[in-house]
């Protein structure tokens, strides 16, 4: 895994949580036009949909106990991904998704650093 140190970044960047989702070999739900959809959690036996996961907020939640709260990307591979603390997760996010996370709305505090960075697809 080639990965560029990034180091200082105070923010948490968005990923996209379908990837993510679909790692852990779950479902996706086609895009409604509701917030929340519901989904067959991946993280336990689930034979009814008891999750629930929004494109928008790039969120999911299990209603039965796998997740405490709507986790975003981050919080998902920190639960659920081989290491548990943040800048594995992180690490985990860019190659599950191939980027480095979706810009934050609003305010940009930080150029977008992307020179010489290598994208291993
Ligand atoms: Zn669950």
């Amino acid at each position: 895994m080639t990965r560029q140190g990034k180091r200082g970044q105070r923010e948490t960047p968005v990923f996209d949580i379908v990837p993510i989702l679909e790692e852990f070999g779950a479902e996706i739900p086609h895009r409604g036009s509701g917030t929340w959809l519901k989904m067959k959690c991946p993280f336990h036996e689930d034979s009814a949909p008891s999750a629930t996961v929004s494109f928008q907020a790039n969120r999911f939640h299990c209603w039965v106990g796998c997740t405490d709260r709507a986790e975003d990307a981050i919080g998902l591979l920190m639960l659920y991904g081989d290491q548990s603390d943040f800048q594995s997760a992180l690490a985990e996010a860019e190659r599950i998704t191939g980027t480095s996370g979706i810009p934050v709305r609003g305010e940009r505090k930080r150029s977008s650093g992307v020179f010489g960075r290598s994208w291993n697809f």
